[in-house]
């Protein structure tokens, strides 16, 4: 072969192979992406990271959202083993609006029954138990609402005003007045204790985990959130036996449930591990999970509730002030 052309033919095929490594053929010569194609792509998202993230101005904060917040009322067929009590606890329920979930005239004690269809309603509405000589116009009264109000909820199955009600038939104010609460109820006494271990609490309560509320109690929102580094271990916030321990379906995620024997329950829940069985009896301080973010949750954080015979109470009223 002529000199010229074998030079020629060299600076051809070297030609050739930069056009194919820089249009791509490395693609062509190897079958996953090479670290130069890593570096453009990860030289393209630095250019389009910060237009996406200038777009994106919304960051939510730490805390959790959806059904918890409980603003709609919704149907749930009961299950075996369901009582009201675990029904309210699984859909973040006031354990005194339950009986509206079932029907007007329900007899007390309320025993579900598998199969049940009920009627979970709003987690701000109320659910009233008749005494006798009351009228609609009274149980109206009572709660700061309007007679039509009452009479407007299907669910009562009520028409007039001055209709008498029968005593212990049920009455649901789906939309109360702010503030207004049904009567708290006097707390069982906490036994003397006699063996171990101990179910039962001492009523007074330490934080469940140390770090940043970001997320305070309100009507949309009967807990508290403390948020702390993904992972932080959690203790039960006094002694007690654990009633619930794995997956909510309603947004909890990874989920406890202490019942510390003096009407008083606790709810842990984002967990990213639970570290104790159901039926554990625990102490005060001891570990019962993981922190973490697992539901409907915005980030790393325990989201803890604390009712008091049922009710979803504020927990800042019953944790010390310092953590
Ligand atoms: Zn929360």
């Amino acid at each position: 072969m002529p000199r010229m052309k074998l030079r020629r033919l060299l600076v051809g095929s070297l030609i050739a192979i930069i056009l194919a490594l820089t249009l791509g053929g490395q693609q062509v010569l190897a079958g996953e992406p090479s670290p130069a194609q890593n570096a453009i792509q990860y030289f393209q998202l630095q250019i389009f990271l910060p237009v996406v993230a200038s777009q994106a101005s919304f960051v939510p904060p730490i805390g959790d959202y959806g059904p918890l917040e409980g603003n709609d009322a919704f149907y749930y067929t009961v299950q075996p083993g369901d009582t009201l009590l675990s029904v309210a606890l699984e859909f973040g329920r006031d354990l005194s609006l339950m009986p509206c979930a079932t029907s007007p005239l329900r007899p007390e004690p309320i025993t579900l029954q598998p199969g049940e269809v009920l009627r979970i309603p709003p987690a701000m509405a109320l659910c009233h138990r008749a005494q006798a000589g009351e009228m609609v116009a009274t149980v109206a009264a009572r709660y700061h609402i309007s007679s039509t109000a009452v009479l407007s909820e299907e669910w009562n199955g009520l028409t007039a005003v001055d209709q008498l009600l029968q005593p212990g038939r049920w009455v649901l104010i789906e939309e109360p007045s702010a503030g207004v609460t049904i009567a708290s109820i006097a707390h069982r006494p906490t036994p003397t204790p006699t063996t171990v271990p101990w179910p039962y609490g001492s009523g007074h309560f330490v934080w469940p985990l140390k770090g940043t509320i970001t997320q305070r109690w309100s009507l949309h929102h009967r807990a508290i959130d403390i948020a702390a580094p993904w992972g932080s271990p959690i203790v039960a916030a006094d002694n007690g036996k654990v009633i619930r321990a794995g997956w909510n379906t309603q947004g909890y995620g990874w989920l406890v449930i202490i019942d510390h024997g003096n009407d008083y329950l606790t709810l842990y829940a984002h967990l990213s591990s639970i570290e104790v069985p159901l039926g554990a009896i625990v102490r005060r301080g001891q570990i019962i999970g993981l922190e973490g973010s697992t539901g409907n949750s915005t980030g790393p954080h325990l989201h803890f509730e604390i009712r008091d015979f049922g009710r979803l109470i504020d927990p800042l009223t019953l944790l010390p002030a310092k953590q």
